[in-house]
């Protein structure tokens, strides 16, 4: 039997084009196969009991998560980009005094503020970072600038300051991240010599991961880092495949928890690498790195993640985790303690 010419032409179209988007990887879902949008957020993981959080205070967390919830959902809504999204909800949380990114970070040994923040696409697979930037009121726009700019990845330090203000970005003094609550932290553990070899695990570094209308992931991070951490010390947060990651062909995850060994694990891409290469449905995926690998490490965090079709997974083994998530057509869900589901 013979193949008409026309008919192979026609097949070897689409084989071509099957072959150059497989290699490119990162091919939308058809949006018949996922909710219009998605967009989940996170304001840290850590030590979180209702006896100790006031009414108060409890209210004003969930209400900036909302906020930041609905800041990202409106980019969402009206057709914008993942990456859009993931950003507007990460600077309002940045500009939130509550939580440890932009405003509200944490001290170092050394009693200052330095951030450190990161984006990735899922759909062109790009990626930008800043870490350790003293003087950048938004870190997660300089991110984004190291990532449109496209030269390199990740600066950090002096560098990554003066090419954030060279990009237009608000440059601010120290004083304007100064917090009272942060600060007396830092002053307690500086004056306490056993908390100085075991400083507490702060709470409040801030990621967001989003799916768009036209089926493409992002996510983000920004943090302070650790409490009373060393000068210089980089966290997982900046550092793409441990902290945060996206592609179109999986999910897009944002980290939270005890840096180093997010860094070791390289927990962000193992997710991806999971459901990629081991085939594991998101949910498992995420479970099986925060709740097994991670809790018998001694890593307390977790992570917060969307796939390609929407499905939406935050696990954390600590006793609580600020986070909120949004899906298009549905009611938002907000919370912070362990047992509260949705
Ligand atoms: N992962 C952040 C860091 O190690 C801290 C956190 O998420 O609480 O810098």
């Amino acid at each position: 039997m013979s193949i008409p010419v026309k008919t192979l032409k026609k097949l070897t179209t689409i084989l071509l084009i099957t072959a150059i988007t497989s290699l490119m990887g990162q091919t939308p879902t058809p949006a018949s196969e996922r909710p219009d949008y998605v967009l989940v957020i996170h304001g840290g993981a850590g030590a979180m009991e209702r006896s100790k959080m006031s009414v108060e205070a409890e209210q004003a967390y969930l209400s900036g998560l909302s906020e930041a919830l609905a800041a990202g959902e409106k980019v969402l809504k009206s057709g914008g980009n993942s990456l859009e999204a993931v950003i507007a909800a990460i600077v309002l949380l940045e500009n939130n005094p509550l939580f440890n990114a932009g405003k509200g970070a944490v001290y170092n040994e050394a009693g200052m503020v330095a951030h450190d923040a990161s984006l990735m696409d899922g759909k062109s697979g790009k990626g930008g970072a800043v870490g350790a930037v003293s003087c950048i009121k938004n870190p997660v726009l300089a991110a984004k600038a190291v990532m449109d700019h496209g030269r390199h990845v990740f600066l950090v330090g002096r560098g990554a300051e003066k090419f954030a203000i060279r990009a237009g970005l608000d440059s601010v003094p120290q004083a304007y991240f100064f917090t009272q609550s942060r600060w007396e932290n830092y002053e307690k553990t500086r004056q306490t010599q056993l908390e100085r070899e075991f400083p507490v695990q702060p709470k409040g570094t801030v990621g967001a991961v989003a799916l768009d209308k036209n089926g493409n992931l992002a996510a983000g991070t920004s943090t302070g880092g650790m409490h009373f951490k060393l000068e210089g010390r980089l966290g997982d947060s900046p550092v793409i495949g441990a902290g945060t990651w996206a592609d179109n062909n999986s999910c897009a995850v944002s980290a939270t928890g005890h840096g180093e060994f997010f860094i070791l694990n390289a927990v962000a891409h193992d997710l991806h690498a999971r459901m990629v290469y081991a085939g594991q449905p998101l949910q498992q995926a995420a479970d099986e790195l925060v709740m097994n690998k991670l809790k018998q490490l001694d890593a307390g965090g977790g992570i917060i993640a969307v796939d390609k079709q929407g499905n939406v997974a935050m696990p954390f083994n600590t006793s609580g985790m600020f986070r909120a998530s949004v899906v298009a057509g549905k009611k938002p869900f907000v919370a912070i303690y362990a047992e509260e589901q949705e």
